[in-house]
């Protein structure tokens, strides 16, 4: 079962996983245990609710599975319900709403249940804390209090998530850990309908209903993250594919043109990597693709620009660098190329290392080539074939 997973995870992300989780049921259990019985008006809230987000799950998970999309992030729209519910349930419905969340992630069958079920633990006690922002037994309405509860409820599940995030990962990007920012305004829209919701279903709670096709608007943009990241980046690496490279490295040069910093530039061809799919098979050949992106990553600072640019090439460009430090990092990336040891199955089903990879780089400088990003990737490719010329496993500089 995907929840043993867990226990693969650094010592320090498992103890917050479980702590968050003990905290949740612990605060369950004291809901249960002192909330007064819920009234007729109360119930019937309730139902409307769960009947209206129960069939807009329900809707928009068969689309999805008809149409085969990608996996969508349901929690945009749980997010919105369970604003709604801070706002009209007494704490004892709002714990039942949040039974929705948790139940759609075990018939969805999510590959890692234990995430699922810590970022539901997550809500739980931000959604929680919502409440007693406002009032635990009577929420008081008015512009600060539904500020304050989509505020609390949005940042303490931001804030318990980026922990995770961060102990399992330290080295985690920041928009992994914080979120992009159509993720933030998604969440801000998300918490803010479920707030119109609660207005409208403090004059009549049957007004539920009439939030279902702006609930499914909402999932459908919620998916947007997901499709802008797939047409982003190259899915065998994940790194940005070229298109969107292109797009990152214009965007650098001109603002280094303003600045007059230099830019480099370096092109990278792997070495004879025909060989590995022909000799060991192309399934190994995407893996070694893989392992060199992750190390191109990690032997670059945080603002360069690396793109997946077609086959086995790959793109780097790297803002306020001169030549000297470019042929520089060009090195060190050739030198860790050499060293890599990728670990791959060949066509027989076996086992391998693959560790004799070479690469060859050429390096272009603006300093030389000016601002054009075509120039610079002209000037960097040429120099890149010269490497080749020379014997490979080299760096060449324009
Ligand atoms: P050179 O040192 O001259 O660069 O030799 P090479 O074999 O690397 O160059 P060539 O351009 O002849 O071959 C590149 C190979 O990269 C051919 C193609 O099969 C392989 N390739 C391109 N894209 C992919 C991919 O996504 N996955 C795999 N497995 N192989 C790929
Ligand atoms: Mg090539
Ligand atoms: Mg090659």
């Amino acid at each position: 079962m995907g929840g043993w997973l867990l226990w693969r995870l650094r010592p320090a992300a498992i103890a917050h996983v479980l702590c968050v989780q003990a905290v949740a049921l612990v605060l369950i259990a004291l809901v249960v245990a002192t909330s007064r019985d819920p009234r007729p008006q109360d119930l019937l809230s309730f139902v409307m609710l769960a009947a209206t987000s129960g069939t807009v799950i329900v809707v928009t998970s068969v689309s999805i599975n008809v149409k085969r999309q990608i996996r969508r992030n349901p929690w945009t729209l749980h997010i919105a319900y369970l604003a709604t519910g801070i706002l009209v349930l007494p704490p004892n419905l709002l714990v039942l709403l949040l039974l929705g969340p948790t139940l759609h992630g075990v018939l969805d069958g999510r590959p890692e249940l234990h995430r699922w079920l810590f970022t539901t633990a997550a809500t739980t006690i931000a959604t929680l804390s919502a409440r007693f922002a406002i009032g635990w037994a009577e929420p008081s309405w008015g512009a600060v209090q539904f500020v304050l509860a989509g505020a609390v409820l949005l940042l303490v599940r931001a804030f318990l998530v980026a922990i995770g995030i961060r102990l399992r990962n330290p080295e985690a990007p920041r928009q992994h850990v914080l979120g992009e920012p159509i993720d933030v305004l998604l969440g801000i829209v998300a918490a803010s309908l479920g707030g119109l919701l609660a207005v409208a279903m403090s004059y009549e709670p049957t007004s539920a209903l009439l939030a279902g096709p702006p609930m499914v608007l909402l999932d459908l943009a919620g998916q947007l993250p997901q499709w802008r990241r797939s047409a982003q980046h190259d899915p065998k690496t994940g790194l940005a594919n070229v298109a969107h490279w292109e797009r990152l490295a214009r965007t650098e040069l001109t603002r280094a043109q303003t600045r007059g910093q230099a830019v480099s530039l370096l092109v990278l061809d792997l070495d004879h990597f025909k060989r590995v799919n022909d000799e060991i098979g192309h399934l190994a050949g995407d893996t070694v693709l893989a392992a060199v992106a992750m190390m191109l990553r990690s032997s670059v600072r945080r603002e360069d620009v690396v793109g997946r640019f077609g086959g086995e090439e790959f793109v780097v460009l790297l803002p306020a660098t001169g030549a000297d430090l470019a042929c520089a990092v060009a090195d060190r990336i050739r030198r860790s190329t050499a060293a890599l040891s990728v670990p791959a199955r060949d066509t027989g089903g076996e086992l391998r290392e693959i560790d004799d990879l070479t690469v060859s780089i050429g390096v272009a400088t603006t300093t030389r080539f000016g601002y054009q990003l075509t120039d610079l990737l002209i000037a960097a490719d040429a120099a890149l074939l010269a490497a080749k010329s020379a014997g490979r496993n080299a760096v060449t500089l324009a």
